[in-house]
């Protein structure tokens, strides 16, 4: 397996409407392997396809660093290797949501070192098909229903500042400046440890 460089804000892939996957491949297994590596050497807990310059309908999501998360969720992240449960899901896409908005703050591994509140439906509907090509329906809410809309955002070219209110993106625009320029310099990403705070 393969620690991928990630890509950063920026970065015109980040903006790429990712193609449906059609067929589960060997190249698809092996994305999703080096995906997981990276995801964990970036210290996050979901990571779209879109982020390590592959725009396929591709995101992973570590469902029990979700929940420990939720259970401290200013606590550092400590990922113990026994305790991963990692989900891929292919082709996701939300096909319901609840009335109830939150707004939390949330990062993105290709915006690193910043935060932003942002408003999402709390609960969340969502279909999607597993590595053996299996479709499925998950309902989601807190934590991993925020985690699922962020990386189904990016499939679609979106980012969590573009959810942002205004006035608070305004005040961010300095380090997105920084941000666009480290991508332009490194247009083949960063290494994933790198971005790990
Ligand atoms: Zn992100």
């Amino acid at each position: 397996m393969t620690v991928l460089n990630i890509h950063i804000y920026g970065d015109s892939v980040l903006r790429a409407k990712a193609e449906p996957i059609e067929q589960v491949t060997e190249e698809i297994r092996r994305l999703v392997a080096d995906m997981a590596e990276t995801m964990y050497a970036a210290g996050g807990i979901g990571l779209a396809a879109n982020q390590v310059g592959v725009p396929q309908r591709l995101v992973i999501i570590d469902v029990n660093q979700v929940e420990s998360e939720s259970e401290r969720p200013q606590g550092r992240r400590k990922v113990n290797p026994a305790k991963r449960q990692l989900l891929p899901f292919l082709n996701p896409e939300v096909i319901g949501n609840g009335a109830e908005d939150r707004s939390l703050k949330e990062g993105c591994l290709s915006i690193p070192g910043l935060e932003g509140e942002v408003y999402r439906p709390l609960r969340v509907k969502v279909r999607y098909q597993d590595l053996e090509g299996a479709t499925h329906e998950l309902e989601a809410e807190g934590l991993l229903a925020r985690v699922v809309q962020h990386e189904i955002d990016h499939l679609n070219g979106v980012l969590f500042i573009d959810r942002m209110a205004q006035e608070n993106r305004r005040t961010l625009a300095g380090e997105l400046s920084k941000l666009r320029k480290l991508a332009e310099e490194n247009p083949q990403g960063i290494p994933a440890a790198k971005v790990r705070k």
